[in-house]
């Protein structure tokens, strides 16, 4: 049944390319099959495919033939490959509208002055109600999807209360989050949910072994098991070689494999190697960092220290960064938790640092 359904991404507009995303297909099935509310919450971890779940969904009930799938054949799914749908509306923030190369998209003209926001902003939420309120161009009904939900500011979730109390004309929405806890709780509590789980690793190596990444094990280990993060991982030179080496060129206080990338992914693959140091030092493997060679633990007192430092820059990393110096000082924080013992007369001035195991 599975290799039926079709899960061709028809909203990823990075290479134009349509790719299938065969794991969603089983979570389609049953979301199609208990699909009732009219407004559905999908949440799971980054980078799995909640655009293109949303997209499919909402494609499947705007499908001239509905089954468990769309069907790929229709005028309408067509219209939604060709993101021309005039019944679908994908409410991004224009940060993303830019990333996935739809910033040619009317939502987003007459702002290119602005540096594109990663909020979902209030006058696009009102722009999306008023588009609800009119009549569907088909006669189905209306989809809105609102990818990620989490980044509605409080006005812009305020906004969007009563239509998905009362969505105008039969309109389903689907918001998605990578976490339900980011969203006001009266959001949360007007939307069915459901999880997005990732794929099982050895279907989600295969995939992105077809995707041209020969070894993509440790590069999928980082992205947490999610295929598209680590897509995005690898083709940012994030390999089994690069991620191989973080952690003692971390712990000697080297910033280098980390400077000229973007605060969001330094931080978040800093997290990754506080949270393997921390399992490491009870004795567990280590989950997202695949590395030989690691540092001795560190102090769990020092460690919690640094990882709050990071959680307060991942609140604010809308901040104007000097992302150098800021990645820098991350990096610097990080190898403090290895007390230096060279002037105490280690040998060579170098400083102590040994591998573990
Ligand atoms: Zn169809």
């Amino acid at each position: 049944m599975a290799t039926a359904v079709r899960t061709e991404s028809m909203l990823l507009g990075r290479t134009g390319d349509h790719w299938p995303l065969p794991w969603l297909a089983e979570p389609l099935a049953t979301a199609r099959a208990f699909d009732r509310s009219h407004a559905m919450l999908i949440h799971g971890a980054a980078g799995v495919g909640h655009l293109e779940f949303a997209g499919l969904l909402a494609q499947a009930w705007l499908c001239e033939k509905p089954g468990q799938a769309p069907c790929g054949a229709c005028g309408s799914c067509h219209l939604v490959s060709q993101r021309a749908h005039p019944d679908l509306h994908i409410l991004v923030p224009d940060a993303l509208r830019v990333a996935l190369g739809w910033q040619g998209d009317d939502e987003g003209a007459g702002r290119s002055d602005a540096k594109p926001s990663r909020e979902i902003r209030v006058d696009a939420v009102r722009q999306a109600i008023d588009w609800s309120h009119r009549t569907a161009g088909r006669g189905r009904g209306k989809a809105l999807i609102i990818h990620p939900a989490d980044q509605l500011n409080t006005a812009s979730a305020n906004a969007l209360l009563k239509t998905l109390e009362e969505p105008a004309g039969g309109m389903r929405l689907w918001l998605t989050t990578t976490d339900p806890e980011r969203l006001l709780p009266t959001v949360r509590s007007r939307c069915q949910r459901l999880h997005l789980g990732s794929p099982d690793p050895a279907r989600a190596r295969t995939w992105l072994q077809g995707r041209g990444l020969a070894h993509p094990e440790a590069t999928l280990a980082l992205a947490g098991g999610s295929p598209l993060l680590a897509l995005e991982l690898a083709a940012e030179g994030l390999d089994a070689d690069w991620i191989g080496a973080l952690p003692m060129a971390v712990a000697r206080g080297d910033a280098r494999p980390l400077l000229g990338r973007s605060v969001v992914r330094v931080v978040d693959v800093l997290f990754k190697l506080a949270h393997d140091l921390q399992v490491r030092s009870f004795g567990a493997p280590a989950r997202f960092i695949t590395a030989a060679k690691w540092p001795a633990p560190p102090s769990l007192d020092a460690l919690a220290h640094w990882q709050r430092g990071l959680r307060r820059v991942a609140r604010h990393d809308e901040h104007p960064w000097n992302a150098a110096l800021l990645i820098e000082s991350l990096v610097t924080q990080a190898a403090s938790l290895w007390p230096r013992h060279d002037e105490a007369g280690t040998r060579g001035g170098r400083p102590s640092l040994h591998s573990n195991r």
